[in-house]
């Protein structure tokens, strides 16, 4: 049976909150559930994140939660009638007053009033997500005049980008402030911070993170031009990295989208991060219950880049068929897998190792690509040996057992890895691998006669004390042969 490696984000909303659809969608393949907080009220988010505890403990499943700030994103404010429609040539204000009235025909008010010392003539605005676009003609202290270009409906609180990027709010928005406490009190697992510029972003988000005691991993949503100039201090300053195609595109023309995808990809990857691609993957589905072949190849080419997942946004937020979609990109990362390559390059074979997991992980996966093995099982406590052994992509299962319920939900976000809860029934390292690989010979993911790679500490329950490495063969009694010939197999 081959298992799918690739892993699949989807966002929850209004869509996901009818009745059963939540299961259905994690059934259909669902391993990480997002709540966006630019959407929503702070009570459907909490819910939502209890309803996923809820339907993951039933389906005996880790699944982890992800949230995602909002961020210094800058919007128009609303209009007196919901919304305006604008046509090529139309002269047009952003209002940077402090209290705007409702906006008309003529202009709108905007949430963040330094914009007009940010921007001059000749500057090219997007609005939502650059379906409407215009060009600075002048600014002045009340407002930045505007002549449009692509006319279209504009409705209230729409997002607005400057092409070029160079908005100049800071990374971490006062709702954030507010958002990181309730993020920690839902208890989710990663928390994504929305256009960060720089390291110190996110080191900042980690501090108040850390302040209210939550142990989540930080997610940087690379998505405006100054985080591409910075982007390998950003990446070493997060645990995950999402390509957030949406905002990135809008500032950066989405001609330089598809290089940067790439270039994000293999860059986090070198620095032991996750990725995760993202925004308008099954865009069409949000409609339709069968994918464009764009998208499928869409979906196919990011597994082939080396992902490690993908994500769903209004497709299963606000979509016609959220558990169809999820099923569609399950079936699309299996077919490409099928054809996916390793990626053990020659300077991770020269590369100098800081820390003995990374060592013994990589002895790993340097082992699991020159000898034939069915599976890597690895016992770990706190999951980093997983994660190493998952920026090296091959074909061969990595089953990472651990008894820290928190460890295996992250693990849910590793290409190639799952977690399996196992409680060590001691400090007995022997002991625990022998019920282990027992374990998984039930679940049936192994099975007498494979060949396996195990990686372990000397004490279990050491978190990073993995420093042992043995290549071993599953007898008949689901006991451990350890001298395996390598000719039979
Ligand atoms: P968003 O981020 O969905 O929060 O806008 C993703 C993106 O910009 O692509
Ligand atoms: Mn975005």
């Amino acid at each position: 049976m081959q298992i799918r490696r690739t892993k699949i984000i989807a966002t929850l909303g209004p869509a996901t909150d009818l009745p059963d659809v939540l299961r259905a969608v994690i059934e259909a393949g669902a391993d990480i559930l997002r709540l966006n907080l630019s959407h929503g009220t702070h009570k459907e988010q909490a819910d939502r994140a209890k309803q996923v505890r809820e339907v993951a403990q039933a389906l005996k499943k880790e699944v982890a939660i992800l949230a995602d700030l909002r961020g210094p994103k800058i919007r128009i404010e609303r209009f007196v009638d919901g919304s305006i429609s604008l046509e090529p040539g139309d002269i047009f204000t952003l209002d940077v007053s402090a209290e705007p009235a409702p906006g008309d025909q003529s202009r709108v008010g905007l949430t963040y009033k330094g914009l007009a010392g940010d921007v001059s003539a000749g500057d090219l605005l997007l609005l939502d997500d650059g379906l409407l676009t215009m060009r600075v003609v002048e600014t002045k202290a009340k407002g930045i005049i505007c002549k449009v270009e692509i006319g279209g409906v504009l409705g209230d609180r729409k997002g607005i980008n400057v092409q070029g990027g160079g908005l100049s709010l800071p990374g971490i928005a006062k709702h954030d402030i507010e958002d990181i406490p309730r993020a920690a009190a839902m208890g989710v697992d990663y928390l994504a911070v929305s256009f960060p510029r720089n390291a110190a972003d996110m080191n900042e988000a980690r501090r108040r993170l850390r302040m209210v005691g939550s142990q989540a991993r930080l997610v940087a949503k690379i998505e405006r031009t100054e985080a591409i100039e910075n982007l390998e201090e950003i990446i070493a300053a997060s645990d995950a990295v999402l390509i957030a195609r949406g905002d990135l595109g809008v500032e950066i023309g989405d001609a330089e989208l598809p290089g940067l995808q790439k270039l994000i990809t293999s860059k986090s990857l070198k620095q032991n991060r996750v990725v995760i691609t993202a925004t308008q993957m099954m865009q069409s589905m949000v409609e339709s219950p069968i994918p464009t072949r764009a998208e499928v190849l869409d979906v196919a080419n990011s597994v082939f880049d080396g992902t490690d997942a993908v994500m769903l946004s209004a497709e299963t937020a606000v979509g016609r068929h959220p558990q169809t979609v999820v099923g569609a990109m399950n079936r699309i990362c299996l077919g490409a897998e099928r054809h996916a390559d390793t990626n053990l390059e020659i300077d991770q074979l020269t590369a100098q190792f800081q820390r003995i997991d990374q060592a013994i992980a990589m002895a790993a996966m340097f082992m699991a690509t020159h000898v034939s093995v069915q599976a890597i099982v690895a016992l770990t406590e706190s999951g980093s040996t997983a994660q190493w052994l998952s920026r090296v992509r091959s074909s061969v299962p990595i089953f990472a057992l651990s008894p820290a319920r928190d460890s295996l939900r992250r693990m849910a976000l590793y290409r190639g890895v799952y977690p399996v809860a196992h409680d060590f029934p001691s400090a007995d390292v022997e002991e625990a691998l022998v019920e282990g690989v027992r374990l998984l010979i039930q679940q049936e993911y192994i099975k007498a006669g494979d060949r396996i790679i195990l990686t372990m500490g000397e004490h279990t329950g050491d978190e990073g004390g993995t420093n042992s490495l043995r290549l071993v063969q599953v007898g008949e009694e689901g006991d451990l042969d350890y001298n395996p010939s390598l000719n039979n197999a």
